[in-house]
């Protein structure tokens, strides 16, 4: 058992999907979580009240927002980047606006926190970074210009951070998830039965079978209890590693 009983977690996009499974591994292991992200505010009061945690609203994509984010969080000893959107489309119609919401999402909001947060990290000795990638952080699939790019920054950024806080208690990671059945895939899954005219189970198949070995869907709990690794001492000498937890999309 991982104990985590002290260390405060900041989860980003934990209102939804992969981060409220991550929020809810972290508190499970003791951890006091700070949530943020979108949603109704009635679930995120109930989503707090069931991890015993708190909730700060901030848009990422907006720096001002995430400096005040971090200043009401206070000493962060788990950071975790995970708010991220996705948008489908060819290169060539790709809107303008998408591509600059989607990196400032998916990747500068990251350097944004990392960079308040890691100077405390470094002088209590112990801190983790974990990033959320995707297999799109390490290979590309067509019409996701944009998020192929954002992930493979983050990969970047998650290398040159893990280097330059190397030796000092803290380690930095990429989680890099395949397939994870959450509301941002669900909108892949209906655009695909909507195409193909299958239904969206067979659209669920289909979509999964294209590119994971397995057949299967990831998890949030499986990327959740992957997080929760990456915070205990088995873990202190990995870092600056894009780690997959795909069904074998990676290994083709
Ligand atoms: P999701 O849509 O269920 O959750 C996204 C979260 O980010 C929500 O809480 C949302 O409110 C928040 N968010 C979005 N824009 C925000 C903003 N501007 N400011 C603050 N919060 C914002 O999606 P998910 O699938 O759980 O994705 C979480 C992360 O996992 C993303 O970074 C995504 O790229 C990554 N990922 C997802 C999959 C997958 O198959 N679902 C695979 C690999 C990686």
């Amino acid at each position: 058992m991982v104990d985590l009983t002290g260390k405060t977690a900041l989860v980003t996009g934990s209102t939804s999907g992969i981060g409220a499974g991550i929020a809810g591994a972290l508190a499970g292991a003791g951890a006091r979580v700070i949530l943020n992200g979108f949603g109704d505010p009635e679930a995120i009061e109930t989503l707090c009240a069931r991890l015993g945690g708190r909730y700060l609203a901030a848009d990422l994509a907006i720096p001002g927002q995430i400096r005040d984010l971090m200043a009401a969080a206070g000493p962060v000893d788990i950071l975790v980047n995970n708010a991220g959107v996705q948008h489908v489309a060819p290169v060539e119609e790709f809107p303008e606006d998408r591509w600059d919401a989607l990196l400032a999402i998916n990747l500068t909001a990251a350097f944004h926190t990392i960079r308040h947060a890691v100077a405390g990290m470094k002088q209590r000795g112990w801190g983790r970074i974990i990033n959320i990638a995707s297999t799109h952080g390490l290979s590309a699939s067509r019409n996701k210009s944009a998020y192929v790019a954002s992930k493979h920054g983050l990969v970047g950024l998650t290398r040159a951070v893990a280097l330059e806080t190397a030796g000092t208690g803290v380690t930095c990671n990429a989680i890099c998830p395949g397939w994870v059945l959450t509301p941002l895939v669900e909108k892949q899954v209906a655009a695909r039965a909507a195409e193909t005219g299958l239904s969206l189970a067979e659209a669920q198949v289909s979509l999964v079978a294209e590119k994971t070995p397995s057949g299967q869907f990831v998890t949030p709990e499986q990327v959740g209890a992957f997080a929760v690794f990456l915070c205990s001492p088995a873990a202190d000498q990995i870092t600056g590693a894009p780690l997959s937890i795909d069904g074998g999309w990676m290994a083709q």
